[in-house]
């Protein structure tokens, strides 16, 4: 433990067995590091946390951290929205608010830094109705919407996402059954977590 420093987040994934669903399922757990021990938070926790830290590090240095995403709309007078991935498959919501940026106005405070980022966030950003991410999926339960066959683990992976008003639904395409080409580049993201040549495939297919 003495090579963790204090304050990290570590989050532990393990297989378990449940007995009430009489089956092993990995089970995820969000942990701090106190005095050479963890401390294990929720994962609404671990949001707050990454969030005060976040906006402390805008704060003090100018910059948007590693691993940001904006998906949704900046609005005035509103707290900005950011996305931070952790992984492909552990991504937390910050919420960045006033408050936290010590009475800076957050649209204002971080279009400033969007605008001196070497970064383009704006690619993340989009008003459009419909954001994909394309992503390996984690496992093969998911169906595509097109063909309705299976994705298996591994395979690259096109998801609609769901807008915030909207209740939380699937929408999945293998590679070769999604539309690339009706759809604005802008609004799809993630991208980065692909390998290069899964980028280079699907950027040519955004022409
Ligand atoms: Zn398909």
């Amino acid at each position: 433990m003495g090579e963790i420093p204090e304050k990290s987040i570590v989050i532990i994934r393990k297989r378990e067995y449940r007995s009430d669903l009489n089956r092993s399922v990995v089970t995820t757990h969000y942990a701090t590091v106190s005095k050479n021990s963890l401390v294990y938070l929720s994962k609404r926790n671990v949001a707050k946390r990454l969030t005060k830290q976040c906006a402390q590090f805008m704060l003090h240095t100018g910059k948007i951290p590693q691993k940001i995403t904006i998906t949704r709309k900046i609005v005035e007078n509103k707290p900005v929205e950011l996305i931070y991935s952790f992984s492909t498959t552990e991504v937390f919501q910050l919420y960045i608010t006033e408050e936290l940026l010590e009475g800076k106005e957050p649209k204002n405070f971080i279009e400033t830094l969007i605008a001196s980022s070497d970064i383009d966030f704006l690619k993340t950003i989009s008003e459009e109705e419909k954001q994909w991410k394309v992503t390996y999926a984690p496992d093969g339960r998911a169906l595509c919407k097109k063909c309705k066959r299976q994705i298996k683990t591994k395979e690259i992976r096109v998801g609609r996402m769901p807008k915030e008003e909207e209740p939380p639904r699937q929408e999945f395409y293998h590679f070769n059954c999604f539309a690339f080409s009706k759809i604005d580049p802008k609004t799809i993201h993630c991208i980065n977590d692909l390998s290069e040549e899964d980028q280079k495939k699907i950027r040519k297919k955004l022409k």
